[in-house]
């Protein structure tokens, strides 16, 4: 076997950077490997949005854990996250509002900053929206969104400062086990050993299950995203998820605003297929649906527009833990909701793996084996599967 590490993280998302920080942070000396370069996956297409408001107390619980890191990310981490507070609204039919009801009251239990407003706030947060098809909503003053890729080189550059090494256009090929136990990798570069392998290949998870025998229920979800110029009279608005119109947007520097939309996404197209354009009508429905909520967008443009895949689960929610041979572990299928948790999950990762237990939160619903005992996670106070 070639170098000998403690660690083998795969995949330079945000997800596997910030397990190897966490673990470096823990005195471990880990090594990434990267197919090709940091953030190209799920982490560089993301919107970035950063709110704790889920129906799943566990994901609650990871993205307040989360926040407090993108809050005081100098002190935590070093370099910078790009959080912006913009405040966030949760915006659903009328029928969810005893679930929004029920959700915020979990939230504020757990310590996040969130409140019940009626339409008659949301119209004073934010003035340019209608406010005719809903009676209330949750919003977290707080919260807003930050730079995924900003946030990856700053756990990358973090944990290299504690000892990490990083190699990118290094494609894993390989896993070898002997004696029921992880020993090390084959790549692209030639091989790498290590007693501990982490799975946190974002869609491309699949196949490095498969490498140590273990079939993840594993799909891909292929999501367009369009940046639009807003009119000057709009002025700044919060950070949104809108259920009643299936849509989630924000601003963005620049007078932009980011939409994109819950419904309509793709599911099962191979990883690396093409995602030079979007659907061929999701311009337009994005559009009106963004004028539906914000009248005077119907002034605004076009500015760009970008693809992103990452890899889904049946039940929409992340897998964590280990599985397989001793010392395997996965981060992956984060189904579209995984960089506003990533430093709560590089963080209980890394104590799992060190202490053989997540200390600061239990993480043992995530594992894979809910799926074989048809546990799937569904919240407290459900709002159904956002992606459809
Ligand atoms: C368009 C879009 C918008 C999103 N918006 C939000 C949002 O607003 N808020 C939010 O919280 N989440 C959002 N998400 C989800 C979030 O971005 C992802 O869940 C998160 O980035 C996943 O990170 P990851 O590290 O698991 O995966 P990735 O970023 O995909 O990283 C996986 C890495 O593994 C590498 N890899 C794969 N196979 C191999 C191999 N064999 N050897 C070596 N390396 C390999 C890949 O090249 C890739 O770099 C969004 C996702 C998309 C696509």
């Amino acid at each position: 076997m070639g170098d000998s590490y403690d660690a083998i993280v795969i995949g330079a998302g945000v997800v596997g950077v910030s397990i190897a920080f966490h673990l470096a942070e823990r005195g471990l000396k880990p090594v990434i490997l990267e197919r090709k370069e940091i953030a190209c996956g799920a982490t560089g297409r993301s919107s970035g949005l950063v709110r704790m408001h889920y129906a799943l107390e566990a994901e609650a619980r990871l993205a307040w854990i989360s926040f407090q890191y993108f809050h005081d990310w100098q002190a935590r981490v070093g370099g910078e996250c790009g959080f912006t507070r913009t405040g966030f609204l949760y915006i659903d039919v009328p029928a969810h509002d005893t679930q929004v009801r029920a959700n915020v009251e979990t939230h504020k239990r757990i310590g996040i900053s969130s409140e019940i407003v009626s339409a008659a706030d949301v119209k004073r947060i934010a003035p340019a929206f209608t406010t005719g098809d809903f009676s209330i909503a949750a919003y977290e003053p707080e919260s807003g969104y930050a730079d995924p890729v900003l946030t990856s080189n700053s756990f990358l550059a973090a944990a290299k400062a504690r000892g990490a090494v990083y190699f990118q256009d290094c494609e894993v090929t390989g896993i070898s086990s002997t004696a029921g136990k992880v020993t090390g990798v084959e790549t692209s570069r030639g091989k790498y050993s290590a007693p501990v392998i982490v799975n946190a290949a974002g869609a491309w998870a699949g196949p490095l299950g498969l490498m140590v025998g273990i079939k993840l229920p594993l799909d891909t979800w292929t999501h367009d995203v369009a940046h639009l110029r807003r009119p000057e009279e709009i002025g700044e608005h919060p950070t949104v998820i809108d259920s009643a119109l299936s849509m989630y947007f924000r601003p963005d520097t620049g007078g932009l605003t980011l939409v994109a939309l819950e419904d309509n996404n793709r599911l099962g197209e191979a990883p690396d297929s093409d995602m030079a354009y979007v659907a061929r009508d999701f311009v337009q429905r994005a559009v009106d649906r963004i004028c539906q909520r914000m009248p005077a967008m119907e002034k605004g443009s076009l500015q760009s527009t970008h693809v992103g895949r990452d890899g889904l689960t049946p039940d929409q929610r992340a897998i964590l833990g280990s599985a397989g041979p001793q010392g395997y572990y996965l981060a992956t299928g984060f189904s579209g909701t995984g960089f506003k948790t990533s430093p709560a999950v590089g963080l209980c990762m890394a104590e799992l793996i060190v202490d053989g237990a997540s200390r600061t939160m239990d993480i043992s619903s995530f594992g894979l084996d809910r799926f074989e005992r048809g546990q799937l996670l569904k919240g407290e106070h459900d709002y159904g599967n956002i992606w459809r």
